[in-house]
């Protein structure tokens, strides 16, 4: 079967302009940040639900969406779930989800992969902690734009300009203030706004409504009124345009400067401020480079990519869901579209919008949408999608794993089902898989970048198909890529093991600790040892 074409109505200039006016991107930080509560503001504001409270199933809120697993409701968090779409200003905004949880998995890397523009969520108390660090390496590494909210600016903080210099000292990224606190943290007035040299005032409403009411006060009135707090952050601005911290676009765009914004998502104050950062400056989708370097143009007919997958979101009926960013062409449901990797056609007649538990039925999307196909078992991270001429595009980075545990069904009559929930969880990159000869078949390694994917591969083999397993935890932190005239002497080294990973074939050497490693190298410098992703070491 051939591929369908695009569609008779979408025509280039159509996609193009339907390509302008998206902006697809996910908040980066560290847990407790305020990442739900800004999700849900910024959609309150834009109107795309209409109850705070239904983003995340957190705590006592009312969740409508990401507890789809049992052991998710349980932790009361989100592992997994996807996009959310609204539309501000006539710009259709994607905000892709990443897990919550203070573990590390692949799937919130690979959703790094899938956006144009990133917000680093920082704490006003906090600054930087770890996972905002490790995140925004991945942000760097890819050029992924990066525009920084500062929250919480309605309890006792760190001083501002402390804060830019923090970023700039610890990430190499130089700030460039728009808005500007008036008052310390914790008596948050509202903000100067840069661009327009104008204060924007934040007041509560008598009666306890949470949302702020916004003012529009010019410099004279703002001094009158705020005194002291105005001057000082008017003097602190004069110094940020004394050392040049002024937003440049280009600058901003090839991820060397970050826009920065201050705020409090509770009470929505700054809210607006960042979604028209998003839609002024935030680059639309580019077009995207296939293996060989050449570009997709965002014209040509569909392509995409699957991100995620995700098995058995609904208990009912047992499916898997890939979720598929796309890259050029308008998508329509109801088209056949090829697999690049199979060359086999694949229908999408049940294409979706889904996010967390919600799902939509969608009709068409446009570069930059993200689009959940289900039954799509064929699917894998990774995959290209196309219709038209053919693409591929690059392979999504694995990440270097630090934690490895050995794993066994414990009624071994399981084994054959136990082997092929192993594979499914590798396939979904839930967890990478690895073999080892001291080990044997029965006995495969899982490995990954957070301990909490080991929780939630258990859970599944268990629950999806009904084989209990004990694991072991193995005392190795770093892996290297090795080849097979290095394996033996590295086996034959004191606490290493050499392991092939089953998705590729690779052959990794496993290292207690770097001093080990460094020993190891040092005793023999000719072993091949390479690190594995720039991204996580
Ligand atoms: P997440 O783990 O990053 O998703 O964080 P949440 O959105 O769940 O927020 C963590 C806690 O911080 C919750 O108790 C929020 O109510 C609170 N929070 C979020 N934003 C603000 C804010 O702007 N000001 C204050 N005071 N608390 C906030």
């Amino acid at each position: 079967m051939s591929a369908a074409p695009t569609t008779s109505t979408g025509t280039a200039s159509d996609v193009t302009a339907q390509a302008a006016r998206r902006r697809t991107f996910a908040v980066i930080s560290h847990p407790d940040a305020g990442k739900s509560t800004i999700t849900e503001a910024l959609a309150l504001h834009a109107r795309a639900i209409t109850s705070a409270g239904a983003v995340h199933g957190k705590g006592d809120r009312r969740g409508v969406v990401s507890d789809w697993m049992a052991m998710e409701q349980q932790r009361g968090i989100s592992i997994t779930s996807a996009a959310l779409q609204f539309t501000y200003r006539d710009v259709v905004v994607n905000l892709l989800d990443t897990p919550g949880h203070a573990d590390f998995s692949e799937d919130t890397y690979r959703v790094l992969t899938a956006v144009d523009c990133a917000v680093m969520l920082l704490d006003a108390a906090k600054g930087l902690e770890p996972q905002t660090l490790k995140l925004f390496e991945v942000c760097r590494h890819r050029r992924v734009p990066v525009i920084t909210f500062i929250n919480k600016w309605d309890r006792p903080g760190l001083e501002p300009l402390e804060l830019l210099d923090e970023i700039e000292q610890r990430i190499g990224l130089r700030c460039t203030p728009l808005t500007w606190p008036v008052g310390v943290a914790g008596q948050f007035h509202g903000v100067a706004d840069r661009r327009t040299g104008q204060m924007v005032a934040f007041t509560r409403t008598p009666g306890g409504a949470t949302a702020v009411v916004e003012e529009q006060l010019p410099a004279d009135e703002a001094a009158q009124r705020y005194g002291a707090d105005w001057t000082r952050a008017i003097e602190e601005l004069d110094l940020l345009a004394a050392t040049g911290a002024d937003h440049d676009q280009a600058a901003f765009v090839a991820a060397t400067t970050t826009p920065v914004l201050f705020g409090a998502a509770v009470t929505n104050a700054g809210v607006r401020q960042l979604l028209d950062v998003l839609v002024d400056n935030a680059p639309p989708p580019a077009a995207r480079p296939d293996t060989g370097g050449s570009p997709r143009a965002l014209d040509a007919p569909f392509s995409g990519f699957v991100f995620k997958t995700q098995a058995n979101m609904n208990p009912a009926h047992r499916d898997q869901v890939a979720f598929v960013r796309v890259c050029s062409g308008r998508f329509e449901r109801g088209m056949v579209v090829t697999h690049a990797g199979t060359g086999r056609p694949f229908a999408t007649k049940y294409a979706q919008q889904v996010f967390g538990r919600d799902r939509d039925t969608i009709d068409e999307a446009y570069p930059g949408d993200v689009v959940g196909l289900v039954n799509a078992t064929a699917l894998g991270i990774g995959d290209s999608l196309y219709a038209g001429p053919a693409v591929t595009f690059p392979p999504l980075p694995s990440f270097a794993p630090e934690h490895f545990v050995a794993i066994r069904a414990t009624d071994s009559s399981k084994f054959k089902r136990f082997r092929r929930g192993i594979e499914q969880l590798d396939g979904e990159g839930v967890v990478q898989v690895l073999r080892s000869d001291r080990r044997g078949e029965q006995t495969p390694v899982l490995a990954a970048v957070g301990p909490m994917q080991f929780e939630v591969a258990t859970h599944r083999l268990a629950a999806e198909f009904g084989v209990p397993t004990a694991v072991d935890h193995l005392p190795y932190t770093l892996a290297r890529r090795t080849d097979a005239g290095s394996a033996a002497a590295l086996n034959a080294a004191p606490g290493v093991e050499v392991m092939t990973r089953v998705r590729d074939g690779e052959l990794l050497a496993l290292f207690p600790d770097k001093w080990r490693l460094s020993t190891v190298r040092n005793r023999d410098p000719d072993l091949v040892l390479e690190p594995l992703l720039a991204d996580a070491q």
